[in-house]
């Protein structure tokens, strides 16, 4: 497959075009039966969401017609990527599940390469299932993984000694966060010699189950010594499969104390589950902010970056799991989808003008040192489509290009896997500023921080403020009314981290001091910024900008509710 890239992609979009030669879309642009690269490119547009958003909305209510796909659409899966605060909607077909399969069914063969003995043990991972809703016809809609977790592909898997899991399927498939984190904590605890691996999805969902140890190692030890689940742990199924698994063990109940209750949790990972011999977890992208907290837990462990994937598709995997997480590259399996590349220098910044647009790079002609924005054509009928991700070519496997992730475009804020925009914060801050308002306080600059020093993480806006009358200033339950009104116009998934999946913690204002932007500025310009080009960054990373900023700040705030969060779409109908 990788040694022939480019007769494999042009087999897959022969494939796609032959296969859904019926559909509406595809019929728009008259290609006439053709399946070849070149009247496709000439013909179909390059498109973003918000261009498809209604003919997705018409699948939605109901539409069963070929409108992308001639086979019936079997779902909708929800990207954590949003489209005016809702998640995307993705349509996918069965045979997809099939697809994501082929790639999961490679990624032990290729760890097997370099970690033997992972037949001998289990994998500690916790994974979870979210929230699911129906649209107005009735298609289900939740996130990919839920569904792969939901399929039969997941949940009656054969038995493979490489892929055994300490979570029992039912602690996986609750849709309770806790009870599922309570129950999947449990069992770690209890085969933890058995432990090989242990592993999320992202980085954040790992901290986020050690974070859950730290508050509630006290009851999981009580169960343990005693043998019987915690009665929070209600949902029946998981009770049953405990019952076989929970049995009182004094000494272990002993150990965990032990372990648990100094102030000291460096290494904890390895203390609890010394035979692990690598974190499974994604810390490329936004999640690389949490591998200093990732090394601090495991002592160092090699953290295995093993695929890249989204609810549009699943790309590729990484065929060296163990390198460091700067090194990591994927290389894009070329049966997945049919790939297309816009160069993404600094010139463009892959904008594409409708009179002259760029010809997209085929996946076989990418060039080493160069990124690019990923464009898809896949099975399920998205038609050059832009994933959103800005990749760098680093290498080649046979043919197949492999690429370092850069970076999603347009995210200033992540801390799970919520990703918000520099206009959804924009919009944020101007809801708070109207709460200040009555104050005669206007926000005069801001910007924002992911902090990820807490656990969870959670947002940190900084704003300076213009206070006209010190005598009316606004109090501190103002300020918690402002950083909740930001929360409240967060977008979807960031609400849903913060109330179901306790993923991310309450947003925080912290007020700096008169003048401290232009000390930004000022700073700025010392490291050579242009003063007619400056503009205020509205995402600060660099050390020695937050040291700055933090150390003008006068008080802060934190959001005393949750914000308002709920499964149901707000937007199905147009
Ligand atoms: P979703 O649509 O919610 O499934 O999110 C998919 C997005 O997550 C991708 O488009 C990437 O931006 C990001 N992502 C997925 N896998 C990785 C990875 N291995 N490293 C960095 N980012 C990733």
């Amino acid at each position: 497959m990788t040694r022939n890239v480019d007769s494999v992609q042009e087999k897959v979009l022969a494939e796609i075009l032959s296969g859904n030669a019926n559909t509406e879309y595809l019929q728009r642009f008259k290609l006439g039966g053709a399946t070849d690269r070149d009247t496709f490119k000439s013909k179909v547009p390059v498109i973003t969401y918000e261009e498809i958003q209604p003919d997705i909305q018409r699948i939605a209510n109901g539409d069963r017609s070929p409108i992308f796909s001639s086979h019936p659409i079997s779902e909708f899966l929800t990207s954590s990527g949003t489209s005016a605060g809702e998640r995307k909607l993705m349509p996918t077909i069965q045979e997809e599940l099939d697809r994501k399969q082929l790639l999961y069914s490679l990624l032990m063969p290729v760890m097997n390469l370099y970690v033997p003995g992972l037949d001998k043990g289990k994998g500690l991972y916790f994974l979870f299932i979210k929230a699911e809703t129906k649209t107005p016809s009735g298609l289900l809609a939740r996130p990919v993984l839920t569904s792969y977790y939901k399929s039969d592909h997941f949940k009656t898997r054969p038995y493979d000694p490489y892929n055994v899991y300490t979570s029992p399927n039912e602690a996986v498939l609750c849709v309770d966060s806790f009870q599922s984190m309570y129950s999947q904590m449990l069992c770690g605890l209890l085969m933890r010699k058995e432990v090989l691996r242990v592993g999320a999805v992202f980085a954040s969902g790992l901290l986020r189950a050690i974070h859950f140890l730290e508050l509630n190692w006290q009851q999981l030890a009580k169960d343990i010594a005693s043998g019987i689940l915690n009665p929070r742990v209600s949902d029946p199924s998981i009770r049953e499969c405990m019952s076989r698994i929970l049995k009182p063990n004094r000494e272990l109940a002993d150990f965990i104390i032990k372990e648990c209750e100094g102030q000291n949790w460096e290494g904890i990972i390895t203390r609890i589950w010394p035979n692990t011999k690598y974190l499974d977890v994604i810390v490329t992208g936004a999640m690389a902010q949490y591998i200093r907290t990732l090394d601090y837990y495991s002592g160092g462990l090699p953290k295995a970056c093993t695929m890249y994937a989204s609810s549009e598709c699943y790309f590729g995997l990484n065929l060296k799991p163990m390198c460091k997480p700067s090194e990591v590259c994927y290389t894009i399996m070329p049966n997945m989808c049919y790939y297309e590349f816009i160069p993404h220098d600094s010139a463009n910044h892959g904008t594409i003008s409708r009179d002259s647009p760029p010809r997209l790079v085929d996946l076989a002609d990418v060039e080493v040192g160069k990124e690019y924005e990923l464009v898809i054509t896949t099975y399920a009928g998205l038609c050059r489509y832009r994933v959103g991700d800005i990749l760098q070519v680093t290498g080649f496997h046979n043919s197949a290009p492999q690429f370092k992730f850069i970076r999603r475009k347009n995210v200033v804020l992540s801390i799970d896997s919520d990703k918000t925009d520099e206009a959804e914060l924009q919009n944020a801050v101007e809801n708070a500023a109207s709460i200040l308002r009555p104050y005669d306080t206007s926000v005069v600059e801001y910007t924002s921080y992911a902090d990820t020093k807490t656990i969870p993480g959670h947002y940190v806006i900084y704003c300076e403020l213009h206070i006209k009358d010190p005598t009316n200033s606004p109090s501190k339950e103002v300020f918690n009314q402002c950083c909740l009104a930001m929360e409240e116009s967060l977008n979807s998934v960031y609400r849903q981290c913060r109330v179901a999946d306790n993923s991310i913690g309450p947003l925080e204002i912290r007020v700096v001091k008169d003048g401290t932007f232009e000390e930004l500025m000022d700073y700025a310009i010392s490291r050579g910024a242009s003063i007619n080009q400056y503009k205020a960054p509205r995402c600060v990373n660099f050390t020695p900008i937050v040291e700055l900023i933090d150390s003008r700040v006068v008080s802060v705030h934190f959001s005393p509710d949750a914000p308002h969060w709920t499964p149901e779409r707000q937007r199905l109908e147009v």
